[in-house]
């Protein structure tokens, strides 16, 4: 489970994160909503401490993660992060861009990090595409592979970030189906998205952000239907 404690992040004197208190249940995904500059990204950055925190605290699994004795590598090797962009290492396979952080992070052996590596794309229906390097292969299949790349980790918890944003629109599908999929297995999940037919589907919670406070925090259900806060009325109707 993640607990926010009356989390605050200021950018020198601007306040994008205002006291924000709120909880991830264990296996369940939240979809993070809200317009732009709302702090959705500064949010879920400081979970895996890519942004420092300026105030309050964030525990993962009860552990005070900006805490100065936690060792960052091995927090964020147990807290997986999906960006826009995949990140994937142009020089190596598919096979080898998920094999390689259990290789160098787990010290694996080689032939264990590949055979673990295989199961995690074929989950993602990859298998077909391990020994293509990223430039054969399409965008979404490129986010499939940064996915994998995170679930062969096996961690805790999976922060996205606007995952599909920077996709064609023909490949959205495929990669928001695999996280539904995730989802539905009962992985953490904690997903910046603007796509509100998935977080329909997929969250069981949403949160609404609104210049840095927490707005809304309600079950998908009751958030999509008869929401009657004319704010996100007008973000709900602004997208669709
Ligand atoms: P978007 O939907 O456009 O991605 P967001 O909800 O993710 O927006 P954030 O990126 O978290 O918003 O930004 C929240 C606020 O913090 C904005 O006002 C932004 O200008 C500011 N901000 C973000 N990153 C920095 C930074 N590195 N330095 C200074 N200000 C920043
Ligand atoms: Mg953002």
């Amino acid at each position: 489970a993640v607990i926010f404690d009356n989390v605050i992040k200021k950018y020198g004197e601007n306040l994008v994160i205002n006291g924000i208190n709120a909880s991830v249940r264990q296996g369940s995904t939240v979809v993070l909503c809200g317009s732009s500059g709302s702090g959705k990204s500064t949010l879920i950055r400081m979970v895996n401490r890519l942004e420092p925190i300026s105030g309050g605290r964030i525990f993962v699994d009860g552990i005070n993660i900006h805490d100065a004795l936690i060792n960052v590598n091995k927090l964020r090797s147990g807290i997986g992060f999906v960006a826009q962009s995949f990140n994937l290492f142009q020089h190596l396979t598919a096979l080898d861009n998920v094999a390689i952080a259990l290789r160098r992070v787990r010290k694996m052996g080689k032939d264990e990090a590949a055979s673990r590596a295989l199961t995690q794309l074929r989950r993602l229906g990859l298998e077909a595409h391990c020994a293509k390097y990223p430039a054969q292969l399409s965008g979404g299949q490129q986010q499939r592979v940064a996915i994998a790349r995170v679930l062969a980790m096996e961690p805790k918890l999976i922060l996205f970030d606007e995952p599909t944003s920077a996709l064609d629109p023909e490949m959205v599908g495929e990669v928001l189906n695999a996280m539904r999929t995730l989802a539905e297995e009962g992985l953490t999940m904690m997903c910046v998205t603007h796509e509100m037919h998935f977080a329909r589907q997929a969250a069981d919670q949403i949160w609404f952000l609104e210049q840095g406070n927490l707005l809304q925090d309600l079950p998908a259900e009751q958030f999509f239907t008869g929401n009657e806060n004319e704010r996100v009325r007008r973000f709900l109707n602004s997208i669709n």
